[in-house]
Formats: C-alpha cells, sequence, structure tokens
C-alpha cells in the first residue's frame, strides 16, 4: 500500500515500528544523499558521470587501476566532510532502543558507524570505501598511504606483502560478494518481523534479494524511497517522499 501522503507515511510506520520486536533496516545510497554523496542512478548520480570500472578490468589493468584511484581520490572531500544525515541518526537511535540487532547496508561510506552503529552491527554487503585491501591477501591499507604511493609513483600501488593489486575495500562488479556478511543478512532478514528498505533502487542483486526473503519469512516489509522501485507491489507500506523527512521524527525515540 502506498502512503497517501508523508504525513499518513510517518503515522503508519510509526504504528509498525511500535508493534515490531526486532526491526531489521536495509539501506541504499538514498539515505547518504542528504549528506552530500551522491548515489548512482539518479540525475546527477555517479554514474550519469562515469562508467563503473568492473572487478576483471581493475584487476587486469594498471590503466583501469590508476582510473578507479583517481576517482576515489576525487571524492576523498565529499566523503570526509559527509557526517550522519535524519535517516541515520533515526535508525540508531531505533539501535540504541533495542529494536534493531544490527543493520544492513549496501552503502559504502562507513556513516552508520558513525551514527552510532557498532561496526560489528553494520552488515556492508558491499564493501567500505574508507580504506583499501589488498585483493591477494587482504592486509588492509589507509587511503593515505595509498594517496602517497600513487603521488611518488604516478600509479596505483601494489601490495607491500604479496605484490597484488591494492583496491578500496569495496566490492565492485564481478567481484564476489562477501560470503559472511552475506549469511549474516541472510539470518537477520529471516528473523526479524519489520524490514524497511531505504533508499535503494532495489536493482542491484544478490542484495535486493533480503526484501523478498524478509517478506516470505513472515516480516512486514516497507519500502521508503521517492521513487517507484519493483518490488513496491510486495510492501505492506511504501512511502514515496524524501527519506530525511520520513525518518526524522524517529530521531528521538
Ligand atoms: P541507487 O543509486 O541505485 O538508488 C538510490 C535510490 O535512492 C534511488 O531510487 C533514489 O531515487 C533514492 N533516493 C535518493 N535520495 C533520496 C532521498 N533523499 N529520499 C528518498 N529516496 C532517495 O543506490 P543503491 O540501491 O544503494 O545501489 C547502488 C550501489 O551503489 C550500492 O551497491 C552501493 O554500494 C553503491 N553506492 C553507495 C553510496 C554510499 O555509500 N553512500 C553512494 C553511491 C553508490
Amino acid at each position: 500500500m502506498i502512503a497517501s501522503s508523508l504525513g499518513e507515511g510517518v503515522e503508519q510506520l510509526g504504528d509498525l515500528i511500535a508493534a515490531a520486536k526486532v526491526i531489521v533496516p536495509f539501506t541504499g545510497a538514498g539515505i547518504s544523499t542528504e549528506c552530500g554523496i551522491p548515489d548512482f542512478r539518479s540525475p546527477g548520480g555517479i554514474w550519469t558521470k562515469n562508467r563503473p570500472i568492473p572487478f576483471d578490468e581493475f584487476v587486469a589493468s594498471q590503466d583501469a587501476r590508476d582510473e578507479a584511484w583517481r576517482r576515489r581520490f576525487a571524492m576523498e572531500a565529499t566523503f570526509n566532510a559527509a557526517k550522519p544525515g535524519r535517516g541515520h541518526r533515526a535508525l540508531a537511535a531505533l539501535y540504541r532502543a533495542g529494536k534493531i540487532p544490527a543493520i544492513v547496508t549496501q552503502n559504502i561510506d562507513n556513516l552508520h558507524q558513525a551514527s552510532g552503529f557498532a561496526a560489528e552491527h553494520v552488515i556492508e554487503l558491499h564493501g567500505n570505501t574508507t580504506y583499501a585491501r589488498c585483493i591477494g591477501c587482504e592486509k588492509s591499507y589507509s587511503l593515505d598511504w595509498v594517496k602517497q604511493q600513487f603521488d611518488a609513483d604516478g600509479q596505483a600501488p601494489d601490495c607491500q606483502s604479496c605484490g597484488d593489486p591494492v583496491k578500496t575495500a569495496t566490492i565492485s562488479f564481478g567481484q564476489a560478494m562477501p560470503e559472511a556478511e552475506m549469511r549474516r543478512a541472510a539470518e537477520l532478514a529471516q528473523h526479524c518481523d519489520l524490514f524497511i528498505a531505504i533508499g535503494s533502487s532495489l536493482v542491484v542483486w544478490p542484495a535486493a534479494g533480503f526484501p523478498q526473503l524478509a517478506r516470505n519469512c513472515g516480516a512486514r516489509l516497507v519500502i521508503i524511497n521517492n521513487e517507484p522501485t519493483e518490488q513496491d507491489d510486495s510492501a505492506d507500506l511504501v512511502i514515496r517522499h524524501d527519506i530525511g523527512e520520513t525518518l526524522g521524527p524517529f530521531i528521538g525515540n
């Protein structure tokens, strides 16, 4: 059912939250647009400017790695300046209140951790862009280290331990999904009574399968997104409004 107005949506969401014992939020890029981080698919989003670099291309080509890192450095000021928005803060309030055991996110911006979620309670399906990792031995590197190497050599660095390429700790298209995170997200979806998809176009698979998994296991499904998604028909409540406006009233919880 689509809420006829923002007010009606907030009221119905409030009722569902009050009735729920275990809430699992599932967030996408839309929760972070009010923090200054563009999403992928909206007008002005990242993909309207740059074609994504698939994983096999990153592995095969030094030029692709250099380009990937140039793009990441170009976003550094934006990521550094971003602070949790109203959506992040509302979810953190429900987490503190004991209603949310953990959050599943497609985002890579670290803003759920910054809003107060313990790192072990943020299930990052697509990794994290605030640090780097060797794609071979998985050794972690700071972005500062990568930048220093890049500036010194004029190209993206390889791992000091094993010599494989170093990449942001994110999951690119064509890269395997993280097994432990996929397993934990599935368990959370299967054992909640309210699943709230927030700011995701729900077109990136397999992540987009979790709302339906939750629904099939008996949870109520709410979708908050300012444009239609393919899963709206199966939701108990669709709030097609701004996320900050919708979740702002729950910050005080
Ligand atoms: P997406 O760009 O496909 O979809 C975002 C959705 O949010 C869109 O449908 C858009 O209309 C909606 N939206 C944007 N701002 C909104 C607002 N203020 N209120 C309500 N709705 C709003 O993003 P996705 O589904 O998360 O999938 C894209 C992939 O992009 C993810 O895998 C993620 O890893 C990556 N990504 C992450 C970030 C980030 O970490 N902040 C930013 C860009 C892309």
